[in-house]
């Protein structure tokens, strides 16, 4: 058996991280990290392009050598920054004939959703399904395998973000040689940090880093609100560089070591020395100074993320607050929340050796998306074309193409439509093993429906449809009929 690797980028306002993982029964194992510090991102935006692209070069580069895992197609996450959620519903309709629900359904109706969807300098970046109904009868979380005679409808929320932001992004990991294979939203990830209980009760996900403190709720199993506020660790940090006339470097330093949140639990014996902006000596400091400035900074941003919560309509978190992101590290963290609401509070970091820290929540949670959207779409994931042919059916694409409103993600949709019509399938009872390579220059078609899955989600970077997991030693399926594939997703795409 092949092994089947996810490799997630985040690109964080203070670090590039990259991690390497695989499926593992409910859950994520990791193969292997890297992080690299970098000044080129700030507010979780592309601020230096070089120095970020050369950020996730190195990074990938550390997560390589880690893992031992050959690094060229990623997921990337972008962060809650200017982003907004909206519901809708469609439906696709099988007009009275018996038809077995695939995963191919579920992709034509979640598509459906992205391509209907278009708002002004905002961007679709996920779709995700709240519930399907299968015939208008019975409600259900994945329909596959179950028969519909009239219709299969979607709930779908929709997560869009700026498109500046998104563009910058995306345009920055291509730099660094990389093949996007899907852009989450945080928004979408952190779903997978919750409990099942937690997750239908209502819970809020609180991601603190340096520069963005991120949350979304979360309740009866899906994300229902998400935003951000601009107060987080650099805020710690420059508060007391203030208060103690020390450098940025130093505060830093001392806040990672020595700093706490909760100013009643910090001890006035732990002590340290603060080098002095104007003079030669240094000042003696002790935790609870620290707590003193911590605490209030921290509190101010819980604040923030209680008023827009409680603004949104967002009063009642039964499953209780879950925090994670690098500055959930800081001692005291959790009491201090736990002190300013009566709902439940943990701190959540990721239990897999070798990335035990809060900063890889989010990265580790990009996996965990594309293994779910994989598996929910049934996606197997495919191979090289180094000569892309050019079809007709691909003209066609781009014609039909054209007739849609102008969306970034228009493009990208579109060509990973492409790619699936030179898609491989997978046989439908195993996930990792059974995929299927066309010859470099031939085409493959899709089995008959019941057995077709389609492949490539996200493979617009680059003509070539690169690798996404080594190749097994398998032959070809038979060729099939690339146009009638073809017009049947478009039929269904563009009517
Ligand atoms: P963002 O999400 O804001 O774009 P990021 O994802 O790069 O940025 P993280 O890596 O999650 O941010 O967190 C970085 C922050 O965590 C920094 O402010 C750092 O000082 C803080 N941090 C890391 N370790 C500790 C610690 N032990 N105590 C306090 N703060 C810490
Ligand atoms: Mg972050």
């Amino acid at each position: 058996m092949k092994e089947h690797y996810y490799v997630a980028l985040d690109i964080g306002s203070s670090s590039v991280k990259v991690v390497v993982g695989e499926k593992f029964h409910n859950g994520v194992n990791v193969i292997g990290t890297g992080q690299t510090f970098t000044d080129g991102v700030s507010k979780g935006m592309i601020n230096d392009f070089d120095q970020a692209k050369n950020a996730i070069t190195d990074t990938i580069k550390k997560a390589k050598i880690a893992s031992g895992v050959d690094i060229d197609e990623v997921f990337v996450k972008i962060p809650i920054a200017d982003t907004h959620i909206h519901f809708t519903e469609d439906a696709i309709r099988f007009g009275g004939e018996a038809t077995e629900i695939t995963g191919e359904h579920i992709e034509e109706l979640l598509e459906n959703v992205r391509m209907n969807d278009s708002a002004g300098q905002y961007e679709t970046v996920s779709v995700y399904p709240v519930s399907f109904v299968v015939d208008s009868l019975h409600e259900v979380n994945d329909p596959k395998d179950m028969i519909a005679e009239e219709s299969l409808a979607v709930k779908a929320g929709v997560v869009s973000a700026n498109r500046t932001l998104l563009i910058n992004i995306v345009k920055c990991v291509e730099a660094a040689g990389l093949t996007i294979l899907d852009v989450y939203s945080d928004a979408v990830n952190y779903q997978h940090v919750l409990t099942d209980a937690e997750i239908e009760l209502g819970a809020v996900v609180i991601d603190m880093g340096l520069d963005l403190t991120q949350f979304a709720y979360y309740e009866r199993g899906s994300l229902k609100y998400a935003n951000s506020v601009g107060i987080a660790g650099r805020d710690i940090t420059l508060d007391l560089v203030d208060e103690f006339n020390t450098s940025y470097d130093e505060a830093d330093q001392a806040k990672e070591q020595y700093g706490h949140a909760f100013f009643d639990l910090a001890s006035d014996e732990e002590k340290m020395m603060l080098a002095q902006n104007d003079s030669g000596q240094p000042a003696e400091v002790t935790s609870k100074d620290l707590a003193d400035v911590i605490e209030l900074v921290v509190e101010d941003a819980f604040m923030a993320v209680f008023e827009d919560l409680a603004k949104n309509g967002i009063n009642n978190v039964q499953g209780g607050f879950v925090l994670t992101g690098g500055s959930a590290n800081i001692r005291g963290i959790k009491e201090l929340m736990q002190d300013l609401v009566a709902e439940k509070v943990r701190v959540h970091i990721p239990n897999q050796m070798g990335a035990r820290k809060p900063e890889f929540t989010s990265a580790i949670s990009v996996l965990s998306s594309g293994i779910m959207f994989d598996e929910l779409l049934e996606y197997v994931t495919i191979d090289n074309y180094d000569d892309y042919p050019e079809t007709d059916s691909q003209n066609a694409v781009n014609d039909d193409q054209e007739a849609q409103p102008a969306n970034f993600f228009t493009g990208l949709f579109a060509k990973r439509k492409e790619e699936n019509e030179l898609q491989v399938n997978r046989d439908e009872d195993s996930y990792e093993d059974d995929y299927n390579y066309p010859d470099e220059d031939s085409v493959e078609e899709s089995q008959a429906d019941e057995d077709a899955a389609d492949d490539e989600y996200e493979d617009y970077a680059d003509d070539d449809a690169e690798i996404r997991s080594e190749r097994p030693e398998q032959e070809p399926k038979e060729q099939g009929d690339l146009g009638t594939k073809f017009k049947k997703i478009f039929k269904n795409l563009f009517e």
